[in-house]
């Protein structure tokens, strides 16, 4: 796809900074995937603004990335520039128990601030990977909380490029799912209503929570991946917990499944990893369709994956094409 001209000098004009060509692999943990035409990167919230009226206003579409740690870039690259929205430094401010994030701040960040602030509700997300704007949109989560749980408000950028507030009910919250999912809107910040906690205590369950992460789950800067594949299934009975995809893939066998340079993570049966310099996409595709069919064969139930693919996936199965 070829970028206007103009675009590009509008960029330069107002001093941000892009990427021709630029290799997907450097902007997802999975680091892989083929390139994208031009890659816009964003610090701040205004860059992200001028940059998404800019795209706009050419009627360029774009993909936006937070951290690229929920996707898997497809291998031969993908046909639209990306607009990545990623703040190395936490921009967050408090007004009693409510705090507002700004998309790009990284969740882990957020974290740090509620526990270091005296409040309590948001120390499940310990060691979530990826920023606030991609954790609101798939309603992360862990040890039975979500983000739906603390988040009030959530702002997002309106086609002029303004903000609108939309508040959680219109948000459409389900598991690891939002309506934003759907409609592609890009969240700008969102708010956060915590309570009075003992920065001790908060601290604490921080370090046991990443402790415990750090039993389970690859270190992604080492081993390439991009957390759980699938999800949860629905909970068995009204009130019990939904039941763990890592379980039954774990009965299936899916341990000792590989395909070419992708595999399961020892520890996690629902963890695919890059397991080494030779890994696809196509691989980390083939071996989740291999775990999935595994669990139909021995359970009959269907697994649908929480991790987004980028670009044709690689069966082709147009029916199941992310973007
Ligand atoms: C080792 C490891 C452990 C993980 N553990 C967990 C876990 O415990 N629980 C869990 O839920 N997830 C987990 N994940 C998955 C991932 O970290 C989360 O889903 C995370 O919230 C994704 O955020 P991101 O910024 O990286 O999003 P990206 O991967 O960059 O994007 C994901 C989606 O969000 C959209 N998006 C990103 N930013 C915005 C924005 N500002 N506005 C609108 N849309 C946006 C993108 O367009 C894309 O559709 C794990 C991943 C890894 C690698």
């Amino acid at each position: 796809m070829m970028i206007n001209n103009h675009l590009k000098q509008q960029l330069e004009t107002l001093n941000l900074k892009y990427r021709e060509q630029a290799p997907l692999s450097a902007f997802t943990t999975f680091q892989l995937g083929g390139l994208c035409p031009f890659l816009v990167e964003c610090e701040t919230l205004s860059q992200l603004r001028q940059a998404v009226s800019l795209f706009r206003a050419e009627r360029q579409p774009f993909i936006l990335l937070g951290g690229g740690s929920n996707v898997v870039a497809a291998d031969e690259g993908i046909e639209h520039p990306v607009i990545r929205y990623r703040s190395s430094v936490p921009v967050i401010s408090r007004n009693g128990n409510a705090l507002t994030a700004a998309a790009g701040t990284l969740l882990d960040d957020l974290v740090q601030y509620t526990i270091k602030e005296g409040l309590s509700g948001m120390a499940f997300a310990s060691g979530i990977p990826g920023t606030v704007g991609g954790a609101v949109v798939g309603n992360a989560g862990a040890f039975g909380r979500q983000m739906s749980d603390v988040v009030t408000a959530v702002n997002i950028l309106d086609e002029a490029g303004k903000e609108m507030t939309l508040p959680r009910e219109a948000c459409g919250f389900d598991y690891r799912h939002s309506r934003l999912k759907e409609t592609g809107q890009i969240v700008a910040s969102a708010v956060f209503e915590l309570e009075p906690g003992d920065p001790p205590t908060l601290e604490a369950e921080r370090q046991d929570i990443l402790a415990q992460r750090r039993d389970k789950h690859p270190d992604y800067k080492n081993v390439p991946c991009a957390g759980s594949f699938f999800k949860n299934l629905p909970p068995s009975a009204p009130g019990e917990r939904r039941q763990a995809a890592g379980w039954f893939l774990d009965q299936a066998g899916a341990k000792d499944l590989r395909s070419g340079g992708a595999a399961v993570f020892p520890k996690h049966a629902n963890i695919i990893i890059k397991a080494d310099a030779s890994c696809s996409a196509r691989d980390v595709f083939d071996l989740s369709e291999k775990m999935a069919a595994r669990v139909k064969e021995q359970f009959n139930i269907i697994l649908s994956r929480e991790v987004r693919f980028l670009g044709p996936i690689p069966a082709g199965d147009a029916s199941r094409r992310f973007w």
